[in-house]
């Protein structure tokens, strides 16, 4: 692996040089006012990218399967019946979490290229007419499929039927790349990790907590004691944590929401829509197609490209490694070996997307795809060049 070239990885992101550095702190009392100077504004900046004024922060020094086990643990009590989709190795490990933990977890078997089949959820719901259903799971970016599903829609199938179950949503891989809307949604657990939107290193569970799911707490019987979110709050409140912050990333995390609320979050998001739409016109341009179902599934995040029958698409991620010191995300669960993933979330501009989607390329040729070396690049190059504003911030 070459230390010069970006990763498309959906996760662990390319890490701009200002955010690296923000990183690099010497020691700290995070007891001290001084800590407050840069917790204060990462929590402040956190909220505005989760579109919330109501919810509250709390961010553990773990990754983002901290957050799901923090969202759980907190708000639910065994043998609760909670609702969740397995549409991919993300929500399938959430899944796996909860059953762990001795919930009773009602599954909604989809395709691993599908969304979150808001039907069936509607009609679980509508069935669940004595409420034992206490919350409702959704994986918002599927990050093994490259599937985004619509998290407004689930909210709606819920107020449909006015009912009370908590709304627990895994946005690891949106959150920072594209829009979630917290309040607006009605999310009462929004998770994410600090190395993937928010272009840091992995360390940081980021979590929003709605007054709502903060009342749960008084009555979920679900052990915990690291990720217990009032003593995260109580500790806040009177200036500091309850044990030691991982106060660098925590630094960098306030660098990196300035980024993104610099750049403005639109601006974001349009920048994410383009590189992606290169990325899938380079595809199509290669006579593939995307894991995800149908085209208001894309993942402006992520794609997972199948590859041709007769074809092993994890020799595409080792050879690129190998040969040309590019990472690529390999198929996971149920679609390894038919689909490799190019991440393109985070730190990344349409110039970088080209050269990943180059690389792409030159291993499936290595490898004897009948593919024609450019068909792609060109493709991603037409669409940049028409749709504009090469320069992104983030790259800076
Ligand atoms: C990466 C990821 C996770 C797991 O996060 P870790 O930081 O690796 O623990 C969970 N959900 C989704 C959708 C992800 O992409």
């Amino acid at each position: 692996m070459s230390f010069q070239n970006p990763v498309f990885i959906p996760g662990p992101t390319n890490i701009p040089e200002v955010i690296r550095k923000a990183c690099d702190m010497p020691t700290l009392d995070h007891r001290s006012a001084e800590f407050r100077k840069i917790f204060d504004p990462a929590v402040a900046g956190v909220k505005k990218v989760l579109k919330t004024t109501s919810a509250e922060i709390v961010i553990f020094p773990a990754s983002g399967t901290g957050g799901w086990e923090a969202a759980i643990c907190n708000t639910l009590s065994p043998g609760d019946k909670v609702l969740a989709a397995r549409h991919g190795m993300f929500s399938h490990r959430w899944i796996d979490l909860c059953q762990r933990h001795g919930l009773d977890v009602q599954v909604i078997e989809a395709g691993w290229g599908d969304g979150v089949p808001v039907d069936a959820y509607a009609k679980a719901l509508r069935d669940d007419t004595d409420h034992k259903i206490k919350a409702v799971l959704a994986t918002h970016n599927e990050t093994a499929t490259g599937v985004l599903s619509d998290i407004a829609q689930v909210r709606k199938a819920l107020d449909a039927v006015n009912h009370p179950a908590l709304f627990l949503v895994d946005g690891v891989s949106s959150i920072g790349s594209v829009d979630f809307q917290m309040d607006a949604w009605g999310v009462d657990v929004a998770v994410t990790g600090s190395q993937k939107g928010f272009m840091l290193p992995a360390g940081l569970a980021i979590v929003g907590v709605s007054q709502k799911a903060l009342a749960a707490t008084e009555t979920a019987q679900l052990s915990r004691t690291f990720f217990d979110f009032n003593d995260m709050l109580k500790s806040y409140a009177t200036g500091g944590y309850p044990y030691t912050p991982a106060v660098g990333l925590l630094n960098g995390l306030a660098t990196a929401v300035d980024m993104l609320l610099e750049e403005g979050l639109d601006t974001v998001f349009a920048r994410h829509h383009r590189i992606a739409e290169g990325v899938r016109r380079a595809v199509f341009a290669w006579g593939m197609t995307p894991c995800a179902n149908s085209p208001e599934l894309y993942s402006n995040t992520v794609t997972a490209i199948r590859v041709p029958e007769g074809f092993n698409a994890t020799e595409i991620v080792t050879l690129a490694a190998k040969t040309y010191g590019i990472a690529f995300g390999v198929g996971l669960g149920e679609v390894a070996g038919k689909v490799f993933r190019i991440g393109h979330l985070g730190s990344m501009t349409d110039v970088m997307a080209l050269s990943g989607i180059a690389t792409a390329e030159m291993a499936m040729a290595d490898l004897g795809y009948p593919i024609t070396l450019g068909s792609g690049v060109a493709a991603a190059q037409d669409y940049y060049r028409s749709h504009g504003n090469a320069t992104a911030l983030a790259a800076e």
